[in-house]
């Protein structure tokens, strides 16, 4: 293999986390140098390969981030939003690409992210996938080309053991949609709780979000007017979609200038 990126995943034990190990050890466009885990986790110290139940790799899981990054040009990171602030300050410490999948992020979260991409290129998506991001350029394009008083409804579907909802991409396609309308999804976003509890406002955007089983992602974006309806969806039947996204993401990332950037700049879309 040549000279090409080395990356960091964190959260290597999740289910992000060794979906991007299997797709990493298969790639000749970047290698695995780390893996990081939580302090505790059963399998600090042990070679991730074999803690995945195959064959050691050569990388052993460690608690130490900086330690890790420093070895690395890029940080794949899908854990949790304490985790990932934490992180943001530690790439960009070690000059390292930070790609971020963590979602659930909240302001206060946000902030540190944007003081660290000061120094550092920092990639972030509540959604890595192709699919997903062209379905929010084409629900920006609907939301701009129907009248204002069609309502909106974002419905996405995850597994039991999510702990957000509405989901990171339900609310970027929500963003896509009012931007579509040239407004603020807080101005256009049901007024209330997410869901209906009487009548709706007309021309609102609203969230709906169903939890169960193993289901990967779905999203609909339904416009509803009068006497039609135009629904534009995405199913992901497959982790992998946002792990190649978010590999993607981070040989994209080599050389950029500081700043945060999205799936869209890695894709061109
Ligand atoms: P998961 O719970 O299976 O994995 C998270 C992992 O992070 C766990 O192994 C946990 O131990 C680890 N972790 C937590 N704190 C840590 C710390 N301080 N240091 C190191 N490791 C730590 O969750 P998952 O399904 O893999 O999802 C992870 C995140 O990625 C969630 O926020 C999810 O919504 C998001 N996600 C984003 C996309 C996307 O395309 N952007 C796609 C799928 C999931």
């Amino acid at each position: 293999m040549g000279d090409v990126p080395g990356i960091v995943v964190t959260g290597a034990s999740g289910r992000m986390g060794q979906t991007l190990i299997r797709l990493a050890e298969g790639s000749d466009r970047l290698k695995l140098v780390a893996c990081v885990e939580r302090a505790g986790h059963a399998w600090i110290g042990r070679d991730v390969g074999e803690a995945m139940g195959g064959a050691p790799i050569g990388v052993t899981v460690t608690d130490d981030p900086l330690e890790a990054f420093a070895k690395a040009q890029a940080v794949v990171d899908f854990t949790s939003p304490a985790a990932t602030v934490e992180f943001a300050a530690l790439a960009a410490q070690a000059r390292a690409v930070h790609v971020i999948g963590t979602t659930g992020l909240e302001a206060e979260h946000l902030a540190r992210i944007e003081a660290a991409s000061r120094h550092a290129v920092i990639v972030r998506a509540g959604n890595m996938s192709l699919g997903v991001n062209l379905l929010v350029r084409l629900t920006e394009k609907v939301a701009a080309a129907l009248d204002a008083d069609w309502d909106i409804e974002v419905v996405e579907a995850h597994h039991r053991m999510k702990v957000d909802a509405p989901s990171g991409t339900a609310l970027m396609l929500g963003a896509a949609a009012a931007a579509g309308r040239g407004v603020a999804l807080e101005d256009a976003r049901v007024s209330g709780r997410d869901g209906i509890t009487g009548a709706r406002e007309r021309g609102t955007i609203g969230f709906s979000a169903i939890r169960g089983g193993d289901i990967v992602g779905e999203h609909d974006v339904i416009f509803a007017g009068m006497g039609e309806r135009v629904i534009l969806r995405h199913v992901a039947t497959d982790r992998g979609i946002f792990a190649r996204g978010a590999l993607r993401a981070a040989v994209w990332g080599q050389g950029q200038k500081p700043g945060q950037y999205d799936m869209m700049d890695v894709l061109g879309i």
